[in-house]
Order: structure tokens, then sequence, then C-alpha cells
């Protein structure tokens, strides 16, 4: 029972950080916060992004909890849970940046999968960089995507009815 609350935080930690990544990513990222975002979605031989400063954002988010849940840093006014918390928030950076910075964009590792959940993955993500500029575009998050057909689909309606441009590359 003592760690297993422990976990389950951290669990449920992960799963809440996909919604903020997805909400943020579709209204922040793609609205007002463009101009952060905007370099992730155009070609460049850079070593950073202005985006990766979102990535900053997200370790900010999670020292803070490791803050709150320290009687070192905070006394009696310690919160324990925001620890779990914390790591939750840890834990999705790291499975993020693997998913989206590694497999995806292979800034740091090469291997392209050839079939299962991970095929997908690279797929839908894809497809969300096959729109040009903040308007429209599908698949927003990082840990769980929809199958890529109807994401296709999707996009050519986009197209269809003026909400977004595609890229000629997208080959739809
Ligand atoms: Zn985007
Ligand atoms: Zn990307």
């Amino acid at each position: 029972m003592d760690t297993l609350i422990p976990i389950l935080v951290v669990i449920i930690t992960i799963l809440l950080m996909e919604m903020v990544a997805w909400s943020s990513h579709k209204y922040i990222m793609h609205g007002f916060g463009w101009a952060w975002h905007r370099d992730h979605h155009e070609p460049h031989d850079k070593r950073f992004e202005k985006n990766d400063l979102y990535g900053v954002v997200g370790a900010v988010m999670s020292i803070s909890m490791f803050a709150l849940g320290s009687p070192l840093v905070m006394g009696d006014a310690a919160w324990l849970p925001a620890t779990w918390i914390g790591l939750g928030i840890l834990g999705y950076g790291i499975i993020y940046t693997l998913i989206h910075d590694g497999l995806v964009h292979q800034r740091y590792f090469k291997w392209v999968p050839k079939k299962g959940y991970a095929k997908r993955l690279v797929q839908a993500h894809k497809l969300h960089h096959a729109t040009i500029g903040k308007e429209g575009g599908v698949s927003f998050g990082f840990l769980f995507a929809r199958d890529p057909a109807r994401l296709k689909a999707e996009l050519r309606e986009q197209r269809q009815s003026g909400i977004a441009e595609i890229r000629e590359s997208a080959g739809l």
C-alpha cells in the first residue's frame, strides 16, 4: 500500500500530462504560443529549436513539484505527494522526448519501426507535420495516436474546407 499509491500517482500524472500536452499543443502552441513552436514546423539545420523552450517549461513544472514535496525546500509546509507528481511529469518528459525527438524526429537515435504501435506513433506525428502554418492539423498528442488512415482523411477534409494548407510532400 505504501508503494502502490505513489506508483498510481506517477502513472495517473503521466496520463494527465498527455492531456496537458495535447491541449497545450493544440490551443497554445498552435495558437498564441506559435512563435515558439513555429521553427519546429519549418525545415532548418540548427541543433536546437525555439520549440525546445516548451521542454524547459515542462522541466520547470517537474522541478517545482519536487521542490513543493521537499522538506529541505519547504520545511513543514512540504507536501509529499508533490514528489510523485513531479516524478510523473519527469516520466512524461522522458517518454515524450524518446518518442518525439528520438523515434519521430531522429534527433539522437535512428530506428524506424516497421510495425505495431511505434510505427503508428511515427506515422501520426509525421501527419501532424503535414500542414503548413499553425491552422488546422491532426494528432496533437504524443503517447496515443489514432489510425493514420483516419488522420489522412481528416487532413483531406481540412484541405477541402480550407481550414488547413497541406504540404505536397505529405502525398495526400
Ligand atoms: Zn505542432
Ligand atoms: Zn514534431
